[in-house]
Protein backbone atom coordinates (compact mmCIF):
# COMPACT_ATOMS: atom_id res chain seq x y z
CA UNK A 1 0.00 0.00 0.00
CA UNK A 2 0.96 3.31 -0.56
CA UNK A 3 2.11 5.58 2.01
CA UNK A 4 1.61 8.54 0.40
CA UNK A 5 -1.37 10.85 -0.55
CA UNK A 6 0.86 13.33 -3.09
CA UNK A 7 -0.22 12.79 -6.73
CA UNK A 8 2.22 12.12 -9.38
CA UNK A 9 2.91 15.50 -10.54
CA UNK A 10 3.61 16.53 -6.71
CA UNK A 11 6.05 13.52 -6.77
CA UNK A 12 9.76 13.47 -7.52
CA UNK A 13 11.21 10.64 -9.20
CA UNK A 14 12.67 7.59 -8.11
CA UNK A 15 13.81 5.85 -10.84
CA UNK A 16 17.16 5.99 -12.37
CA UNK A 17 16.22 8.83 -14.93
CA UNK A 18 19.40 10.78 -15.87
CA UNK A 19 16.64 13.91 -16.44
CA UNK A 20 14.42 13.86 -13.37
CA UNK A 21 16.14 11.63 -10.41
CA UNK A 22 15.19 13.27 -7.18
CA UNK A 23 12.57 16.18 -9.17
CA UNK A 24 9.56 16.30 -9.83
CA UNK A 25 8.50 16.08 -13.39
CA UNK A 26 6.17 18.08 -15.22
CA UNK A 27 7.15 17.42 -19.02
CA UNK A 28 6.71 13.67 -20.19
CA UNK A 29 8.21 14.67 -23.49
CA UNK A 30 11.83 15.96 -22.15
CA UNK A 31 14.00 14.62 -24.78
CA UNK A 32 16.58 13.01 -22.19
CA UNK A 33 13.96 11.70 -19.91
CA UNK A 34 14.16 7.38 -19.25
CA UNK A 35 11.48 7.75 -16.44
CA UNK A 36 10.41 4.31 -15.87
CA UNK A 37 7.10 3.52 -16.12
CA UNK A 38 6.42 2.44 -12.59
CA UNK A 39 8.19 6.08 -11.69
CA UNK A 40 6.31 7.68 -8.80
CA UNK A 41 5.91 11.18 -11.09
CA UNK A 42 3.93 8.58 -13.68
CA UNK A 43 0.09 8.99 -13.38
CA UNK A 44 -2.06 6.64 -13.34
CA UNK A 45 -1.56 4.68 -16.95
CA UNK A 46 -3.06 2.45 -19.32
CA UNK A 47 -1.23 -0.13 -21.00
CA UNK A 48 -1.55 -0.41 -24.32
CA UNK A 49 0.49 -3.16 -26.31
CA UNK A 50 -2.28 -3.22 -28.59
CA UNK A 51 -1.34 0.08 -30.24
CA UNK A 52 2.40 -0.66 -28.67
CA UNK A 53 2.84 2.22 -26.06
CA UNK A 54 0.51 3.44 -22.60
CA UNK A 55 -1.64 6.09 -22.12
CA UNK A 56 -2.14 8.37 -19.63
CA UNK A 57 -3.64 11.65 -18.08
CA UNK A 58 -1.29 14.69 -17.92
CA UNK A 59 -1.94 16.93 -14.48
CA UNK A 60 -3.93 18.99 -16.54
CA UNK A 61 -6.46 15.71 -17.65
CA UNK A 62 -4.96 15.54 -21.13
CA UNK A 63 -4.41 12.32 -22.42
CA UNK A 64 -1.02 11.16 -23.17
CA UNK A 65 0.34 8.53 -25.47
CA UNK A 66 3.85 7.18 -24.97
CA UNK A 67 5.27 4.43 -27.32
CA UNK A 68 7.40 1.66 -26.11
CA UNK A 69 9.55 0.67 -29.05
CA UNK A 70 11.33 -1.85 -26.98
CA UNK A 71 9.83 -3.86 -23.82
CA UNK A 72 10.53 -1.84 -20.89
CA UNK A 73 11.62 1.12 -23.07
CA UNK A 74 9.48 4.52 -23.33
CA UNK A 75 10.19 7.01 -26.08
CA UNK A 76 9.32 9.95 -24.08
CA UNK A 77 11.18 12.18 -26.29
CA UNK A 78 8.13 11.38 -28.89
CA UNK A 79 5.28 11.25 -25.89
CA UNK A 80 2.51 13.26 -27.16
CA UNK A 81 -1.04 14.61 -26.42
CA UNK A 82 -3.59 12.88 -28.40
CA UNK A 83 -4.64 15.46 -30.32
CA UNK A 84 -6.28 16.20 -33.91
CA UNK A 85 -4.65 14.20 -36.48
CA UNK A 86 -3.05 11.69 -33.65
CA UNK A 87 -4.32 7.94 -34.69
CA UNK A 88 -5.74 7.39 -31.33
CA UNK A 89 -7.85 10.39 -31.50
CA UNK A 90 -11.21 8.05 -32.27
CA UNK A 91 -10.87 6.10 -29.46
CA UNK A 92 -8.70 9.37 -27.42
CA UNK A 93 -12.42 10.58 -25.45
CA UNK A 94 -13.31 6.80 -24.61
CA UNK A 95 -9.89 6.21 -22.73
CA UNK A 96 -9.84 9.85 -21.34
CA UNK A 97 -12.79 9.09 -19.50
CA UNK A 98 -12.06 5.83 -18.35
CA UNK A 99 -8.49 7.15 -16.66
CA UNK A 100 -10.55 10.28 -15.22
CA UNK A 101 -12.85 8.30 -13.22
CA UNK A 102 -10.91 5.46 -12.16
CA UNK A 103 -8.15 7.96 -11.40
CA UNK A 104 -11.14 9.55 -9.01
CA UNK A 105 -12.86 6.36 -8.11
CA UNK A 106 -9.25 5.51 -6.62
CA UNK A 107 -8.42 8.64 -4.55
CA UNK A 108 -10.94 7.25 -2.04
CA UNK A 109 -7.93 4.92 -1.12
CA UNK A 110 -5.34 8.25 -0.31
CA UNK A 111 -5.05 8.44 2.71
CA UNK A 112 -6.18 11.77 3.99
ZN1 LIG B 1 12.46 11.19 -16.48
ZN1 LIG C 1 11.48 8.81 -13.03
Amino acid sequence: MYSTFLRPYEQDCDCRCPAHRGQPRLTYNDSNCHCLITCATQPLTLLAPEVGGALFLNFHGTLWFVSAPEPGHWDWRHATPVDVGHRLLATAIAIADALHSSSIELQRFRHH
